[in-house]
């Protein structure tokens, strides 16, 4: 008989979700105008630190009109991380610009500054007041970081590196909700970060997320971009060509609901990452993927590396898992490999390869059982040489 499924990660509605989105309905207020909206915007930006809070539809649309209220437009090269989902790559190719795909460094997963150091020293010169990438002829203009599997990235040297070349750093805070990098929260240290709302992030929506900013004009930008560009409420007037890209009442509701709950969420999440971690810390051919010092992970997805010799073949184990109802997920896949970037310009990647080769990503919902945690590590070391 099959075992139950261990789900990977799947929401935990176990607040006031019923009473808020019922609350939409009796008053009518479903759809993208509404106090909940506005609320959810005022506490993700009080969580996070910032002033400035826009609720989108999805964390693609948000880094889509992040990165084009940052100024990337068709024609220019933007530096991003091959190790993430396709949505952060998706959103430059939208703007109609192109990815530049670079590796991640060992310790948090996210985009080594080292290699976007190299890349700006050895393949980009300044020309009138521009960074421009010699063998395309393409203006740099931005960099997109990516907090992997919730663990922040280390953002000073980043920061100074784009403070160096007058490039605007975006965030993809997507799986970092909750996460802090010394002692700031994760979210928007660049000049937007964006989250995710989706069913298996850390807090949902259902579908949502979220442009963060420090910078006003920027904020009114993406406000604009996301409600059509509309310029005034009763005249059918449009500053240019936007989108519509607003969360819902309805989801806002969800989401207030959900952050009432973020602080038990992280505390869960961390409590099952200690716990793989303990358990599975110590087995020899076994490296568990840990917080830096300087670093407090939301611990959006634990996950492990195997090495090759307990482990030759790890889209086997990851498939035989899966067969018997235990959802670990591989990594992402590189997008420099992914058939819609095949031509696409990519530096050495060394880092990102591995960890995609020999990466496992461990169930992980907030309302995990220990005895599910402990199914999924036998299940796992029995499948070990
Ligand atoms: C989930 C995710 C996104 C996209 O968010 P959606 O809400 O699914 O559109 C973008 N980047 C990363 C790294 C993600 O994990």
């Amino acid at each position: 008989m099959a075992r139950p499924v261990i789900p990977n990660a799947v929401p935990f509605l176990g607040g006031n979700e019923w009473a808020y989105v019922k609350e939409c309905l009796d008053t009518g207020w479903v759809s993208s105008a509404g106090q909940f909206v506005d609320r959810f915007e005022r506490e993700v930006a009080a969580i996070v630190g910032v002033p400035h809070a826009i609720a989108t539809v999805n964390g693609s649309a948000a880094l889509h009109v992040a990165l084009r209220a940052a100024g990337v437009g068709p024609g220019d090269a933007v530096l991003l991380p091959t190790l993430t989902f396709i949505a952060t790559a998706g959103a430059v190719t939208h703007a109609g610009a192109h990815p530049v795909f670079l590796d991640s460094e060992a310790v948090s997963w996210g985009l080594d500054v080292a290699c976007v150091e190299e890349f700006l020293r050895r393949e980009c010169e300044r020309r009138d007041g521009r960074v421009v990438d010699r063998a395309t002829g393409r203006r740099v203009a931005a960099v997109v970081a990516v907090h992997l599997y919730g663990h922040p990235c280390d953002l000073d040297p980043l920061l100074e590196l784009c403070r160096r070349w007058s490039l605007p750093l975006i965030e993809d805070s997507a799986e970092a909700l909750g996460a802090v990098y010394h002692d700031r929260p994760v979210g928007c240290d660049g000049l937007a970060g964006c989250l995710s709302f989706n069913g298996n992030k850390i807090i949902t929506t259902g579908g949502g997320g979220m442009v963060l900013t420090r910078d006003a004009a920027l904020a009114a930008r993406v406000r604009s971009l996301t409600t059509q560009a509309r310029r005034e409420p009763l005249e059918w007037i449009h500053d240019e060509v936007g989108f519509n890209y607003r969360l819902t009442n309805i989801q806002a509701a969800l989401g207030v609901a959900q952050l009432e709950q973020l602080e038990s969420f992280l505390a869960r999440k961390r409590e099952t990452a200690a716990h793989y971690q303990a358990a599975l810390g110590r087995l020899e051919g076994m490296e568990v993927f840990r917080e830096a010092a300087w670093a407090r992970s939301s611990y959006w997805m634990p996950a492990v590396l195997l090495d090759a010799r307990r482990c030759p073949d790890v889209r086997a184990l990851i498939r035989d898992l899966n067969a018997d109802g235990v959802q670990v997920r591989p990594v992402w896949h590189p997008l420099h490999r992914q058939p819609p970037f095949r031509d696409t310009r990519v530096g050495p990647i060394r880092v990102a390869d591995r960890l995609w080769d020999r990466g496992v990503l461990l169930p992980c919902s907030v309302g995990i059982t220990a005895g599910e945690r402990q199914t999924v590590i036998d299940a796992l070391t029995a499948r070990l040489a």
